[in-house]
């Protein structure tokens, strides 16, 4: 199997170079790789029905002779239509095809097949509308349908697999040791791959499944076990004393109970001896958690150590830096900002305090885990958001000090399983408590003819005194119909709805230094308006404003609506946030009624996970987590299962480099660096 990795395509009949690209756009550059390929879904084919109980809008699958040759026709626009009648013994069914010009060399007349798709009335009658099929010889079974690419339909990778199926060895080397197979009831690989491709039963189709969905998910858990280390030791950082109450004092507001609680908690780990505080702090956007994070911060500073404080991006690491600086620099920490943008002599003079120790604390971005930043005392590491970040990301932090405590948060609850992946041994603390006088935020559903009475509201807010943020989503290129540019957008706000006061645009390209500046100005007051994609996703914070009017709602994921409607109600004043949807779908309006009906971001991650997946939820790739290619995170038995099966391993083979994990092993290797993105390294 492994030398299969390296077998070119081309090898396989019908592959040629220009196929062999075709499959690349796929991922898909060997023989291997097309084997790990999976069917997107299948077409049960093994319950064949009668001619005579065909129904208008259906989909069947007939087993039928053809009653005429194919007979092909030109139509309009240079295209073809193809025809033919089959009968079984029931009656008789007309097939049509359009623009496949193959159909009559591929039907011969008298012959049986099974023909599998959907049924439609026309004037003419009944018919079956483009249907796959197969010789009636060899075609009951399950069949596969591929992810496709322009050019390459789902038979061609269908006939390919055949052939690399052909090609595995009889003894295929098994990647699970043969009695954790036995003792988890897991098929062989052999067998799960064919019958993963080609099963002739549901049953044998759920067997390869559950093989492969545990494979990957096993293969996943040793991976990030090994990102993390086993253990993280013992912690070189000795915190003796508490500064909380004294940080309290600093504050313009009373910090509420759950703040205080989680801020207990992350003392309490910094100053048990022994092994670092391991701790992730969720809590809903607008909960407060930076206030918690600064105080756990000032602790550790006064302590004589350092903070590392890292943010996703550059708004939001200038933002907590305002803030803390403003806080802390008055009791005579010396508190900087570090991210990609500043001044290369900039950034040298803040690596050089942070190498001196002259710094006590830090925020930024990436810029703080490059090779180039160096710590005189790190006792303390923060994320935030830290589902934007990769555990890779993580360890360079925590490698920047002699094992640093470590604190996370996160607005996005992690599912348990899920976080048993990312995190390991993680404790939790949970901030389920708002400031004090906070107003719900009023959300309501919106048509697009809605949009001038929108306008006129959002008019009077800002008269008030109030801001406001129109969010449209970002367009990928092709799909521009009906659907506009935020500068687009914004241009014709400016000139017809909203001439008379200062609009902000903040799109995908606009510059890092022109968006700090926007934004600024923005919590300034200075705009009265911000129009932006979901740049602003994350963390900002303008008490000020009051309206979020979000664009083509559908586009966006619950949890991420949640977050652009956590930018507002953030201060005393009522807010509102404006969905704004044509689209009735039932899913679309069910999804949009919750967030109509709850400003709980749990319930909303939940039901978003319930919906959508966690790949929606946690936004493309962002956990840093590799991508799977048949498992799902949502899965939280098969997580489960593998979580037990890889602990199992651990303890009977010790080390997972030993000769009998050596091809597991190489699918740990694989895995990570799916994408091009070896986050092992
Ligand atoms: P998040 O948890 O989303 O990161 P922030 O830390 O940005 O929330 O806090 C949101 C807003 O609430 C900020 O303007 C902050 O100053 C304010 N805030 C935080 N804690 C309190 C509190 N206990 N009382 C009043 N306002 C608070
Ligand atoms: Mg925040």
């Amino acid at each position: 199997m492994a030398s299969l990795y390296k077998t070119p395509l081309t090898t396989l009949r019908g592959v040629g170079e220009k196929r062999a690209e075709l499959f690349r756009k796929l991922g898909v550059d060997s023989v291997g790789e097309l084997l790990n390929y999976y069917p997107r879904a299948y077409e049960d084919w093994t319950s064949v029905e009668k001619i005579k109980n065909l129904q208008e809008g259906g989909t069947y699958c007939i087993k039928a002779v053809l009653g005429t040759s194919v007979s092909d026709a030109m139509i309009g626009g240079g295209r073809i239509i193809s025809k033919t009648t089959v009968y079984d013994d029931t009656g008789t069914l007309k097939l049509v095809w359009f623009n496949n010009r193959y159909i009559s060399q591929m039907l011969a007349y008298g012959a049986e097949y099974f023909f599998f798709g959907k049924i439609t009335v026309d004037k003419y009658g009944a018919q079956m509308l483009a249907p796959t099929f197969s010789p009636a010889s060899k075609g009951a079974g399950i069949h596969p349908v591929y992810h496709t690419t322009a050019g390459l339909v789902s038979k061609h990778i269908s006939n390919a697999v055949e052939q690399a199926l052909q090609l595995l060895p009889e003894e295929v080397n098994d990647p699970i040791p043969e009695p954790i197979r036995e003792k988890y009831g897991l098929c062989g690989l052999k067998q799960a791959l064919g019958d993963v491709h080609f099963p002739m039963t549901r049953e044998a189709l759920d067997t390869a499944r559950k093989r492969l969905v545990t494979e990957e998910l096993l293969v996943l858990n040793l991976g990030m076990k090994s990102l993390r280390g086993h253990s993280r030791g013992v912690t070189g950082v000795k915190i003796n004393k508490d500064f909380s109450a004294d940080f309290e004092r600093l504050l313009p507001f009373e910090l509420t109970g759950a703040q205080r609680r989680a801020i207990a908690d992350c003392v309490g780990d910094m100053t048990r001896r022994g092994a670092p505080m391991n701790r992730l702090v969720q809590g809903d956007v607008g909960s407060g958690k930076t206030a918690v994070a600064a105080s756990v911060c000032y602790t550790a500073a006064k302590n004589g150590f350092q903070a590392a404080f890292m943010a996703p991006t550059e708004i939001l690491a200038r933002q907590h830096f305002n803030t803390l600086s403003a806080l802390l620099e008055p009791t005579g920490l010396r508190v900087e900002l570090l991210t990609g943008s500043l001044r290369e002599s900039e950034k040298k003079r803040v690596r050089e305090g942070l190498l001196s120790g002259e710094i006590d604390l830090v925020i930024g971005t990436h810029a703080l885990i490059t090779d180039k930043t160096e710590f005189h005392r790190l006792g303390l590491a923060v994320t935030d958001e830290q589902h934007r970040f990769g555990v890779a990301q993580r360890a360079a932090l925590l490698g920047k000090g002699e094992n640093p405590h470590l604190m996370v948060m996160s607005a996005t609850p992690i599912p348990r399983t899920l976080g048993l992946i990312i995190f390991g041994d993680l404790d939790i603390s949970v901030i389920d408590e708002l400031p004090p006088s906070r107003k719900p935020v009023r959300t309501v559903l919106r048509g697009a003819a809605d949009r001038k009475k929108i306008y006129a509201f959002i008019k009077s807010e800002i008269a008030q005194g109030r801001q406001a943020f129109i969010v449209c989503p970002l367009i990928e290129e092709g799909e521009t119909e009906g659907l506009a540019s935020a500068e687009e957008y914004a241009a014709e706000l400016m000139l017809r709805d909203f001439s008379d006061i200062p609009v902000a645009v903040v799109h995908g390209k606009t510059k890092p230094d022109e968006k700090e500046r926007l934004m600024a100005d923005f919590a300034a007051n200075k705009y009265g308006l911000l129009v932006a994609t979901t740049v602003i996703e994350v963390g900002v914070d303008v008490p000020n404003a009051s309206v979020m009017m979000i664009e083509n709602a559908e586009r966006f994921g619950l949890s991420q609506l949640h977050q652009l409607r956590g930018r507002v109600g953030r201060g005393e004043f009522q807010s509102y946030c404006i969905l704004v949807s044509d689209n009735r779908g039932p899913v679309t309006m069910e999804r949009l009624r919750v967030m109509c009906s709850t400003n709980d971001g749990f319930k909303i991650a939940d039901e978003d996970l319930k919906m959508r997946g966690p790949g929606d939820f946690f936004g493309e790739r962002q956990h840093g987590l590799p991508q799977l290619s048949i498992a799902d995170f949502a899965d939280s038995k098969s997580l489960e299962l593998s979580q037990k099966i890889a602990d199992d391993i651990i303890f009977i083979y010790k080390d997972l480099r030993c000769d009998e994990l050596r091809l597991l092993n190489a699918e740990v290797e694989r895995l990570f660096a799916r994408g091009g993105q070896n986050i092992l390294n």
